[in-house]
């Protein structure tokens, strides 16, 4: 995170106008993502309550902190946003405290675990909802400080997958692929490796599929999905799929369809479209290649700093793309007990189209085994 106050005093006036429009009084804020989006600082502390309780109308928002968490860190958050730290110790109903601070409708992001969104719910007169469509919605449209944070993880992720030469080899397992892509993703500066999928042959057709003991062999498919975050939390998340020595035709030409639907998904990205379309453009390239039911998932997913986050691009999804909008664009092709391709580029919505922040190549890349 930055330390500038500017950007979150934005993000909170941002917040602050959609709940006015959608008639919501006091926003409730846990930890979790939308608070590191508002406050800049990743505040965990585990069973005990934090929250950040916003007035939509104005007047300073309150952060409810266990005292033994409240650590210069927990202040320079709260400060960011001009927030009070309102320490509580063990013993004190921390709910308490929280529903004396809200009334009228009150919405709780989609973190707060139900240990206290029960008694939140059963405390507070008003009604309570979920803050999804009010802080999903400012987070969805990144600014082009966050688009270039997406686009350094990408570069980074790109850099692993341009060697994977070097850790795909036959007679070595997933596992053992795993572990150097691993290390590569650490090398590139990311902060760990969120996830490795090297899914050959058979287990390339499970979407989340992990690694395991299987030796790839030669003539595998292997699809390889990988990502891990910068250190100001961005998140990066590339598929690309190999094949050790040259795949047999049926294999090629249904890749071929696969980079061809994935390629006009992309063309469809462009501010004005409902997300929706993306997917179409995907599914319907697809069907009409023969391989419609080989699509078993949506076409996409948001990302910042969340690795999954809105919006999605799921088939009839509506929301409209703004310029600033980051999600992944990632169809595959599944043939259960034999092979799997997927290919994956995160994209930034632009002025007048789409920018894929992956940059590498998009085609079935042969290696030597
Ligand atoms: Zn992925
Ligand atoms: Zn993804």
């Amino acid at each position: 995170m930055n330390d500038s106050t500017g950007i979150h005093a934005h993000r909170l006036g941002a917040v602050r106008d959609r709940a006015r429009e959608l008639g919501i009084d006091h926003l409730v804020v846990s930890s979790g993502e939308d608070m590191a989006y508002l406050t800049g600082e990743r505040i965990d502390s585990h069973e005990r309550l934090t929250a950040l309780v916003i007035p939509a109308a104005g007047g300073a928002p309150v952060l409810v902190v266990p005292s033994l968490e409240l650590t210069d860190t927990v202040r320079r958050a709260a400060a960011r946003v001009g927030a009070e730290p309102q320490p509580w110790s063990d013993g004190t109903d921390a709910v308490a405290l929280v529903v004396g601070l809200v009334s009228g409708r009150v919405a709780v992001s989609g973190a707060l675990p139900a240990l206290h969104l029960v008694p939140l719910g059963q405390g507070v007169d008003g009604e309570v909802v979920l803050a999804t469509d009010v802080i999903d919605a400012v987070r969805a449209v990144k600014t082009p400080e966050e688009v270039e944070q997406l686009a350094e993880a990408a570069r980074r992720i790109d850099a692993v997958h341009a060697r994977m030469g070097e850790f795909l080899r036959v007679g070595r397992t997933e596992r053992e692929a795993g572990e150097l892509i691993t290390a590569a993703i650490e090398a590139e500066g990311l902060t760990h490796a969120e996830f490795v999928i090297v899914g050959s042959g058979p287990n390339g057709a499970d979407p989340h599929h992990g690694v395991s003991d299987r030796v790839i062999e030669a003539g595998d498919v292997v699809v390889v999905d990988i990502g891990g975050p910068l250190p100001s939390g961005y998140h990066s998340d590339c598929t690309r799929t190999y094949a050790m020595g040259e795949p047999p035709a049926d294999v090629a030409e249904a890749y071929a369809a696969l980079e061809e639907a994935q390629r006009l998904a992309r063309e469809a990205v462009r501010p004005g479209v409902a997300i929706g379309e993306v997917d179409a453009a995907a599914r319907e390239s697809l069907a009409a290649a023969g391989l419609g039911e080989l699509f078993i998932h949506r076409t996409g997913h948001g990302i910042g700093l969340g690795l999954h986050e809105p919006p999605f691009v799921a088939p009839g999804a509506t929301t409209v793309l703004e310029e600033g909008m980051t999600f992944s664009v990632e169809p595959g092709v599944y043939v259960p007990g034999h092979w799997g391709g997927r290919l994956e580029d995160i994209v930034a919505v632009t002025a007048d189209g789409c920018r894929a922040l992956n940059t590498g190549p998009r085609g079935l890349t042969v290696l030597g085994g």
